[in-house]
């Protein structure tokens, strides 16, 4: 079969780049081990490809059905959700005090990118549960976590996140969902919620849905937002599934991709018996569910990463065995014998191009990752640099990461010229699975806003600085050598140009012109995607150039030729190059055109959009 990802990248990152075997010496992972890490790696690689990969073409052409309210999944997710319930994926990064196995996030994160890439309507089920899950964690009672996180954990019951309304999307605080106390503390829910993924399904026994609703009384606007955790059927004083908490799915989507996650309406409350709990106080609603949304923003930029990684291997495959034209150099030879069309400079271009924004995507991810487990094992002012990182990459990964991996997808289909179009390659599946990424969990506009009205300005400032510090010193480190010194100084323009971009198009966010600023929103994140993916390839082309050295001697080619381990690492060298060579120049005029006022998108009346 087809090899999803690349094996040895994610080894690169995860041991070479980010060396997480290290953190066995914190208390906190002390019980673990590289072995045991790599164990891991392999086993859920192995998992995506032989159980929920096989899986991906059935969800699609199969997809979700509903009759009298009941949710049917594709034929074999039932199964695969056992399996990997039994395989302990739901809660790898968990305390084992909750049934988990306590291992590092940068690992869990590229063992999800496996299953994402394998399978993104499947793996919606598990996110979906593990966020709700984290929600009761954090605020629930000891009889909540008792009664719903226990249940939920063990993969017996499954939940979901239930903030979107028919007219409340982006803007939540106008939701009108009801909650009405009872005199026993509970609350009687009642309201429509739309596109709620895994809002009624069969895999489990019972849905745990955390909604965001307003206590009658409570004041329009986010802040008078609570949250509720309100289960499907309700449960009986013995623990035992009771009756149905009037609580019904009314419908599901249709949709362009992900077929195979329900993405469900449901109706809460229709006959006024719908029964929830509060989870923490009254109007910390908004507060609360953030907890899940940093998550869930962060799956989803591994959800993009895992299908833009799938698309860039069926593509690459193809690329190889594909024979078509003759080589540019017998151009005017009428006998000479057709090639791979990966021989081709234009396919070339389209191959490093992908190969690259996925590694740089791939690397920003499980840096993501490590800057929380560094925030897991450090305290005080560390902790807090560590914690401001993850908060400042939250919407870069989430944003550019669905993004670029749109554009790698659509650049796979491109490189198969017809067959990528059809579904036989299963390359356009890709591209209408990843599209979903920019959308949900916040659309990718919103996530703009969010980096440069909150996560810029944080600490006034400092948490950006941190980032850039962290750019500086990787670009110190790369003029050390003499063939990537000239690469660390391209990378050291852009980020002073991603400096001064940041800086005026803040000032604008801040000051009167506002709207221009953030008119500017999405472009400067995008200066920030470009420039940060090449500080990861910077970063990792060093080791490569070390290591490729160690290997190869005096002959890289030859070495290249006959070494496995001597061609990757040329490869994080070629990607490196191409990105920094071709990608990063960009970054000039993209940060000229956040310098220029030009006030034209918001000067133009509405009427003369004709
Ligand atoms: C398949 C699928 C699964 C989903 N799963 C869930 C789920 O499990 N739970 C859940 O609660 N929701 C879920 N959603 C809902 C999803 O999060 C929303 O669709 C999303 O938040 C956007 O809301 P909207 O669709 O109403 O678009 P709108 O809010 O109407 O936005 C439309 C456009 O306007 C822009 N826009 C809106 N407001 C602003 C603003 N203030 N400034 C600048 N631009 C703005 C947006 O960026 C977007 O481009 C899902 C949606 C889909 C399609």
């Amino acid at each position: 079969m087809t090899k999803l990802g690349d094996y040895r990248d994610r080894r690169f990152i995860l041991f070479d780049q980010l060396k997480i075997q290290d953190l066995t010496k914190y208390p906190l992972f002390a019980d673990h081990s590289q072995d045991i890490f790599e164990m891991v790696m392999t086993e859920g690689e192995k998992f995506a490809e032989n159980v929920l990969w096989p899986l991906n073409e059935v969800g699609d052409h199969v997809g979700c059905k509903i009759e009298d309210g009941i949710v049917t999944t594709p034929p074999g997710f039932k199964e695969a959700y056992a399996q990997f319930i039994e395989g302990g994926w739901l809660t790898p990064g968990d305390e084992p005090e909750y049934g988990g196995q306590g291992l590092p996030n940068s690992l869990c994160t590229a063992c999800s990118e496996c299953t994402h890439g394998a399978n993104m309507a499947f793996a919606n089920y598990p996110n979906l549960t593990h966020g709700a899950g984290i929600l009761l964690k954090i605020f629930g009672t000891d009889e909540q976590k008792k009664k719903y996180l226990e249940r939920m954990w063990s993969g017996e019951w499954a939940g979901t996140m239930c903030l979107t309304e028919p007219g409340a999307g982006s803007d939540l605080g106008i939701l009108k969902t009801k909650a009405k106390p009872q005199p026993d503390g509970t609350y009687l829910i009642e309201g429509t919620k739309t596109f709620i993924t895994g809002g009624q399904h069969d895999l489990t026994t019972n849905i745990i849905h955390p909604v965001l609703a307003r206590i009658e009384g409570d004041p329009m606007g986010p802040k008078g937002i609570s949250i509720f955790i309100v289960p499907r059927d309700r449960i009986n004083p013995d623990g035992s599934v009771g009756e149905n908490n009037d609580c019904k799915c009314i419908g599901i989507e249709h949709k362009m991709g992900i077929k195979g996650s329900a993405t469900c309406q449901l109706a809460f409350g229709e006959n006024g018996k719908c029964v929830g709990e509060i989870l923490g106080k009254p109007r910390e609603g908004l507060m609360i569910m953030f907890h899940m949304m940093n998550e869930e923003r962060l799956f989803v930029a591994t959800q993009s990463l895992g299908q833009a990684s799938s698309a860039y291997q069926l593509a690459l495959a193809y690329t190889r065995e594909r024979l078509q034209g003759r080589h540019l150099s017998q151009g005017k030879n009428p006998d000479a014998p057709p090639v791979p069309i990966i021989q081709h400079p234009d396919v070339r271009r389209m191959l490093i191009w992908m190969k690259a924004a996925t590694e740089g995507l791939r690397a920003l991810n499980y840096y993501t990752g490590h800057c929380i487990d560094m925030s897991h094992v450090t305290e005080g002012d560390e902790k807090k640099m560590w914690s401001g990182l993850v908060e400042i990459l939250t919407p870069i990964v989430k944003a550019y990461g669905s993004d670029t991996a749109y554009d790698v997808c659509e650049q796979a289909i491109q490189c198969l010229g017809g067959y990528g179009f059809c579904s036989e390659y299963r390359i356009e599946q890709c591209a209408r699975d990843v599209k979903i990424a920019s959308l949900y969990e916040g659309t990718n506009g919103i996530q703009a806003m969010d980096l440069l009205g909150r996560k810029i300005p944080m600490g006034k400032g400092k948490v950006f600085e941190v980032l850039m510090k962290q750019v500086a010193d990787t670009i110190e480190a790369a003029k050390k050598s003499a063939l990537l010194k000239p690469y660390a100084e391209r990378v050291e323009h852009a980020r002073a140009e991603l400096i001064k971009g940041t800086q005026h198009v803040a000032g604008l966010a801040g000051g009167k012109d506002f709207m221009l600023g953030f008119l500017k929103a999405t472009p400067l994140l995008e200066v920030f995607g470009d420039v940060l993916v090449a500080w990861q390839l910077l970063w990792q082309a060093t080791i490569a150039e070390e290591k490729l050295t160690t290997i190869a001697g005096g002959d890289i080619k030859k070495a290249v030729k006959e070494n496995n381990e001597a061609a990757y690492l040329d490869g994080k060298i070629k990607s490196a190059q191409y990105w920094i060579g071709m990608e990063l120049p960009k970054v000039d005029g993209k940060v000229t055109t956040l310098l220029v006022n030009e006030t034209a998108a918001l000067d133009i009346d509405e009427l003369s959009f004709t």
